[in-house]
């Protein structure tokens, strides 16, 4: 493995600062993760201290003030929340679109992601782009739930890739990170600048554990697509199930694009709403009550809780992980059956 180097500072070589200087702006254990991900992308990736990290930089250094953003409407709650609690407050307009059908315009910026978290819809990812580029916008994919093993958004018009690692990059639950993978040299100078400008860098530690995770990236991924496509199957088929929402179930434009598998992400609605929900989200024993996702351990929650309106009351997310596909589906047909809103015949 690479050494972890810890330092923040690093001695000047003939009196100049040599490629590594200061922490802030690069260092060794960073930059050798930044590599693996942009080969992994195809562009030039840089490391940030989260997800939202990455996403707060990529707007507010590649935005115009006062600008105008479409942003997919099931997008990840956070982005939404950031653009209306923040950036709104800097007189940045949002746009919300279905991400299923053009986006709208005289935008600067169009924000996709691929699928969406936790409600699982994928774009036309070639044509949005061709209409975001026509009136000179730009075109960002959070995929985050597809990683680059299943999908690489830069290949498919996408002009900046954004990936919380905290996810399946990371892969472990203990690691924050984020990612940003730009096509052009120039738009990664500028998120380089204003990384180092606001401080926003992933520390030496975090990013040596990427680097580990990395190792087993496709390993992994592979495992949790098909375990996922398996249980989405079954769970559909469920009579207490009233909705699947996995792209490995027909999802075309997922299919178009998606390749290997559909992630390891999927969400379900639990017939008998909001009950009957909290009730399979408390009764699963090998699947753990939690948030997040990308990790080895498999965790469902209800998402009404955070998202409010956004959701289904009685949606539960589950990100698959690397247990035995019929160990995990034990888990669920036992948590199902304790919902008690359906009666099950033999
Ligand atoms: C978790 C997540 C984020 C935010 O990432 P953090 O690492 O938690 O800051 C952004 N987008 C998607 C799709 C996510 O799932």
């Amino acid at each position: 493995m690479e050494p972890l180097d810890r330092s923040t500072i690093w001695p000047y070589e003939a009196g100049e600062p040599g490629a590594f200087f200061y922490q802030r702006y690069l260092h060794p254990t960073g930059v050798e993760a930044e590599s693996v991900l942009g080969e992994l992308d195809g562009g030039h990736a840089l490391l940030f201290s989260s997800g939202m990290g990455a996403v707060t930089s990529v707007i507010l250094a590649l935005l115009e003030p006062g600008g105008r953003v479409a942003l997919a409407r099931d997008a990840y709650y956070g982005v939404e929340r950031l653009f209306r609690t923040e950036f709104a407050r800097w007189g940045v307009e949002l746009v919300e679109f279905d991400q299923t059908g053009p986006p709208p315009e005289r935008v600067q910026l169009v924000w996709l992601e691929t699928p969406s978290n936790p409600l699982l819809s994928f774009p036309d990812l070639a044509a949005t782009a061709e209409t975001a580029h026509a009136q000179g916008a730009r075109v960002v994919v959070d995929a985050t739930a597809a990683t680059p093993v299943l999908l690489r958004p830069l290949e498919h018009g996408a002009d900046v890739v954004v990936h919380s690692a905290t996810k399946y990059l990371g892969g472990h639950s203990d690691v924050l990170l984020g990612v940003t993978v730009s096509r052009s040299e120039d738009d990664h100078r500028r998120l380089l600048e204003f990384r180092g400008h606001a401080g926003v860098v992933a520390a030496p530690d975090p990013a040596w554990l990427l680097l580990r995770g990395l190792q087993t990236l496709t390993l992994r991924v592979e495992r949790q697509s098909a375990s996922a496509l398996e249980l989405a199957r079954r769970l559909q088929a469920h009579p207490a199930v009233e909705r699947v929402r996995y792209p490995g179930l027909g999802d075309a434009q997922a299919a178009r694009y998606m390749q290997g598998g559909f992630g390891g992400l999927l969400s379900f609605d639990v017939a008998g709403g909001a009950e009957a929900a909290r009730s399979v989200e408390t009764s699963t024993r090998a699947i753990k009550n939690a948030t997040s996702l990308g990790g080895v351990q498999s965790v469902l929650e209800t998402r009404h809780r955070w998202e409010g309106d956004r959701v289904p009351e009685s949606l539960v997310r589950l990100s698959v992980g690397l247990e035995g596909v019929e160990e995990l589906w034990a888990d669920l047909e036992q948590a199902l059956h304790s919902g008690g809103s359906v009666t099950i015949s033999p």
